[in-house]
C-alpha cells in the first residue's frame, strides 16, 4: 500500500488522482495510491525552497554524515528494494540485487566526486589569497526513468544532496513503490525536514513540478521528453538542466577471432535488461563475408540458449518481460517495421505474459532504418566492406550515447576511439559496462553536455572564484592614473 507523498519530513495521503504499478510478469497490483496534487506538488518545492540556506549552510562534513546515514538506510533495506524493483519492472533479481549494490557505492563515489571535482581550492597571492569554492544552486527536480527506478534517481539525489541542493523527486509512474522505498530511506537517515521531498504522478505531475519555482532539473528519460524539456527551459537559462537521455547505439565487430566470445559480448550489449538499457547496443556493425556470418551464426545459438522469464521462477532468467505489454506490442511493431530480414523475430513467448518478448536479430541489409531508439532486445545487423565504412556507419546517428569495438586489433582499437562520436566508448566489453567512478553521458541528442555518475558534481554547484585579503589594504599604489 502506497505511503502517498513526502513533504516537509512526513508522508501525506490526500486523495489525489488514483495510480497504480503493475507486475508485467504477473499482471498483479504492485502499488496503488494517490498521484500528487497540484497543491502538493507546489507544497513540496515550497518546502524544499524553505529548507535550502540551513542545509546548503551545514559544513561539508554534515551532509557526508547525513548520506553516510543513508548508505546505512540502504544496506539495511538492500533485499526489500531489489525485490521491490523486481516487482515493478519484471528484472531478473541478480540485476536488481546489483542495482541496490550500485546505489549503495555511489554515495563513495559521490563524497569523493564531490571534493574532487567541486571541493574548496586556495591560491596565495601577494595581498592574500585567491580561492574557489562551489555553491549549490538550490531547489532541484528530479525526474526518475523505469528502467533503474532507484539506480538512476539516486545518482543525480545523492550528489545535489552532498553539494548543499535540496530535491522533489518524482519517480517514474511505472515504478511508484521503488521510489518510496529510495525515499523512505532518505527519511531514515533523518535529514532535516524538507530537504528530500517525493510527489507521484505521471507526465502531468511533472509539467506541473517544472512549472514550479525550481533552479534545476536533473532528468533521466527519453529524448523525446529531453527535446521538450531543452524548449521549456529555453528562456530561463538560470535554470540548470543536465539530461541524461537515451542513444541508437553501435557495436561494431571486427578482426575478432573468437565469433562465440564477440556474440556473448553483443548478447550482453543488445539483451540485457531485456534491451531496456539506455547504453544498449542496437546496432552492430559486421565485416562482409565469412568472418561477418560466424558471428552471426554464434549470435542466434547463443541467444536460442537464454532464459526468459519471471524474476522469482523456477529458473533464474537471463531476462524479465519489458516494463508492459503496451511496451512488448510497441516494440514488436517497431520491429517488423525495421523491413529487411528477421533472423530471430521479436515475437511473444509462449506460456508467458505478453509484456515478454522474444530478442529480435534483424538483418537489416543496406537500406536506411530510422534513427530511433527501440527500447527492447532488438537488435539489427549490418555489414560493411571496410574498417571505416564500419566506423562511418556507427556514426550514422543523430544520438552519441554508448558504442563499442570487439576486435583483437589494438590498432583498430585506437582509430576508432579517434573517431567514434559517444561519451561511452568501450573494446571488447559490453556496451553497457559503466562505473559510477567515470562521467556517463552522450553526444548530440543524447543529452547536452553534462554527463552525469563521477560528473554529477559538476551540475549540482556552481563555481565561485574568489580574491580575498583579511584586512581593508591600501591599494592606490597598483592604480594608475592617479594624481599626487
Ligand atoms: P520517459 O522520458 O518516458 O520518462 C522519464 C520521467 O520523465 C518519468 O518520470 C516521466 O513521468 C517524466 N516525463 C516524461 N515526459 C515528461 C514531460 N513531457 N513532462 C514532464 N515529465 C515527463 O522515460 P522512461 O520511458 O521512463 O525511461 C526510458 C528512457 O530513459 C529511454 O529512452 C532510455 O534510453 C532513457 N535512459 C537514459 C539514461 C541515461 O543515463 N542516458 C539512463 C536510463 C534511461
Amino acid at each position: 500500500m502506497s505511503r502517498g507523498q513526502y513533504i516537509n519530513g512526513r508522508w501525506d495521503r490526500r486523495p489525489g488522482e488514483a495510480m497504480a504499478s503493475i507486475d508485467p510478469a504477473t499482471g498483479e497490483r504492485v502499488w496503488a495510491g494517490p498521484a500528487a496534487t497540484g497543491e502538493e506538488v507546489a507544497e513540496a518545492v515550497a518546502a524544499a525552497r524553505a529548507a535550502f540556506h540551513g542545509w546548503a549552510d551545514l559544513e561539508r562534513g554534515e551532509r557526508v554524515a547525513a548520506m553516510r546515514r543513508y548508505q546505512e538506510a540502504l544496506k539495511v533495506r538492500r533485499e526489500a528494494i531489489a525485490e521491490a524493483l523486481s516487482r515493478e519492472t519484471g528484472k531478473a533479481l541478480w540485476e536488481t540485487t546489483a542495482e541496490v549494490g550500485s546505489m549503495i557505492a555511489k554515495v563513495d563515489a559521490s563524497i569523493a566526486a564531490y571534493d574532487e571535482r567541486t571541493g574548496e581550492k586556495q591560491a596565495a597571492t601577494a595581498f592574500g589569497r585567491a580561492v574557489l569554492r562551489h555553491r549549490p544552486h538550490g531547489v532541484m527536480a528530479v525526474l526518475g526513468p523505469f528502467n533503474f527506478p532507484c539506480h538512476l534517481p539516486n545518482g543525480h539525489i545523492v550528489p545535489a544532496l552532498l553539494a548543499g541542493d535540496t530535491v522533489v523527486f518524482k519517480p517514474s509512474e511505472e515504478t511508484p513503490l521503488s521510489g518510496e522505498l529510495l525515499v523512505e530511506a532518505l527519511a531514515a537517515a533523518e535529514l532535516p525536514a524538507g530537504v528530500v521531498n517525493l510527489v507521484h504522478g505521471g507526465r502531468e505531475t511533472g509539467a506541473a513540478l517544472i512549472d514550479q519555482d525550481i533552479d534545476g532539473l536533473l532528468f533521466t528519460g527519453s529524448a523525446q521528453a529531453g527535446r521538450f524539456f531543452r524548449r521549456h527551459f529555453a528562456d530561463k537559462p538560470e535554470v540548470i538542466l543536465a539530461l541524461e537521455l537515451g542513444g541508437n547505439n553501435p557495436l561494431v565487430v571486427w578482426d575478432a577471432v573468437d565469433a562465440e566470445a564477440a556474440a556473448a559480448l553483443i548478447v550482453q550489449s543488445s539483451f540485457i535488461t531485456t534491451g531496456q538499457r539506455c547504453s544498449c547496443a542496437r546496432r552492430v556493425i559486421l565485416p562482409e563475408g565469412r568472418a561477418g556470418d560466424a558471428v552471426v551464426e554464434a549470435l542466434v545459438a547463443l541467444t536460442d540458449r537464454l532464459v526468459i522469464g519471471p524474476w522469482n521462477g523456477a529458473q533464474e532468467p537471463f531476462m524479465g518481460p519489458l516494463i508492459s505489454a503496451r511496451a512488448a506490442d510497441a516494440a514488436r511493431a517497431a520491429a517488423r517495421a525495421l523491413g529487411g530480414q528477421a533472423i530471430r523475430e521479436a515475437g511473444k513467448v509462449e506460456g508467458l505474459s505478453d509484456a515478454f518478448i522474444s530478442p529480435g536479430i534483424i538483418d537489416v541489409g543496406h537500406h536506411e532504418t530510422p534513427d530511433e531508439e527501440i527500447f527492447a532486445p532488438i537488435v539489427q545487423l549490418r555489414r560493411a566492406a571496410t574498417f571505416d565504412g564500419a566506423i562511418s556507419l556507427a556514426n550514422h546517428t543523430r544520438y552519441g550515447l554508448s558504442a563499442g569495438l570487439i576486435s583483437d586489433d589494438a590498432a583498430l582499437w585506437d582509430r576508432f576511439g579517434k573517431r567514434i562520436r559517444a561519451g561511452v566508448a568501450n573494446w571488447n566489453r559490453p556496451t553497457t559496462g559503466a562505473a559510477g567512478t567515470a562521467p556517463f553521458g552522450g553526444l548530440g541528442e543524447s543529452g547536452n553536455h553534462r554527463p552525469s555518475a563521477y560528473y554529477a558534481a559538476d551540475y549540482c554547484a556552481y563555481p565561485v572564484a574568489s580574491f580575498e585579503a583579511d584586512r581593508v589594504l591600501p591599494t592606490i599604489g597598483e592604480m594608475k592614473g592617479v594624481r599626487g
